[in-house]
């Protein structure tokens, strides 16, 4: 299918690996330019590379914190202040217990998932409702509509973004802007193997041990892949998803078990 986004220009945030990446080789697939962002240059400028070279479009790498102001500020000018479609996203809060994060650390947690996202939309979605047309996609996480106690700063940032976009988002649909929430259950990505790595260290069990069993929990029976994220973000920014707004889409492998 012809999403029909060639030629568009696109922001993706925190895109050297994982999800974020997979996002931008879809995009990218689809002959969207980029503007893409980390912390790490080298990565960065690998996937660029990497990325241009396998579809044939730009990618500016800017490394830079995506959870800073003046992070922000280097990406957005390397757009020129403007972009048709925006995948926000950043590295995710460590996990702990509840009873050990101070104030500091929610602020570190709300800064980095949810204010980011939000000032970056404020930057960019006035010049696509100007324009007439543009895609939001947020990177949240299963844990809002299923809370992961041990990622309790993930889920206070990540609900406070949803309910921001639950709003904005049916204030700028009428300018042809459609706001969405992509929610990634497990995939297979450094965050992943991190996370299967505290399970191991927690119940002294191995890695692979830790990941089977979690693989037994979905009904897939196997952890998804930053492609098919990318692919289902793609989807969000065409013009066939016009009429998808404010929307949250789970992509678990089925694992929450729910009928709506
Ligand atoms: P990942 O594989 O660890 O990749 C993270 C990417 O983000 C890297 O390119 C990293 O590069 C970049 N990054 C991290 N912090 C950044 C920052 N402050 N500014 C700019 N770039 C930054 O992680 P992932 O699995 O793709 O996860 C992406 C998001 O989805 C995270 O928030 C994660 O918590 C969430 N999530 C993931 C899963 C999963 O199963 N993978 C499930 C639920 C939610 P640098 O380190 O060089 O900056």
């Amino acid at each position: 299918m012809d999403l029909g986004i060639k030629g568009k220009t696109a922001l993706v945030c925190a895109a050297s690996k994982g999800l974020g990446r997979g996002c931008a080789e879809a995009l990218a697939a689809e002959g969207v330019n980029l503007v893409i962002n980390a912390r790490g240059e080298a990565a960065l400028i690998q996937t660029a590379y990497a990325i241009a070279e396998r579809h044939q479009v730009t990618v500016e790498p800017v490394a830079a914190d995506i959870t800073t102001a003046d992070g922000r500020a280097r990406v957005l000018d390397a757009l020129g202040g403007k972009a048709d479609i925006l995948v926000t996203n950043a590295g995710g809060p460590p996990p702990g217990h509840w009873t050990d994060w101070d104030r500091d650390d929610f602020i570190r947690a709300i800064d980095g998932n949810m204010l980011s996202a939000i000032a970056l939309m404020q930057a960019l979605v006035p010049g696509m409702m100007e324009r007439g047309w543009g895609r939001v996609v947020n990177i949240t996480s299963a844990a809002v509509r299923a809370p992961i106690a041990q990622l309790g700063l993930s889920n206070t940032a990540r609900t406070g973004l949803t309910g921001f976009v639950a709003g904005m988002a049916r204030q700028v649909a009428d300018k042809g802007v459609c706001v969405n929430n992509l929610l990634p259950g497990i995939h297979d990505t450094d965050r992943a193997t991190a996370l299967d790595a505290g399970v191991s260290a927690a119940q002294g069990i191995s890695a692979d041990e830790a990941r089977a069993r979690r693989e037994a929990t979905i009904p897939t029976r196997s952890y998804g892949r930053a492609e098919d994220f990318g692919a289902a973000c793609a989807f969000l920014c065409s013009q066939q998803a016009r009429f998808i707004v404010g929307q949250n889409l789970m992509l678990d492998g089925g694992a929450l078990n729910v009928t709506v």
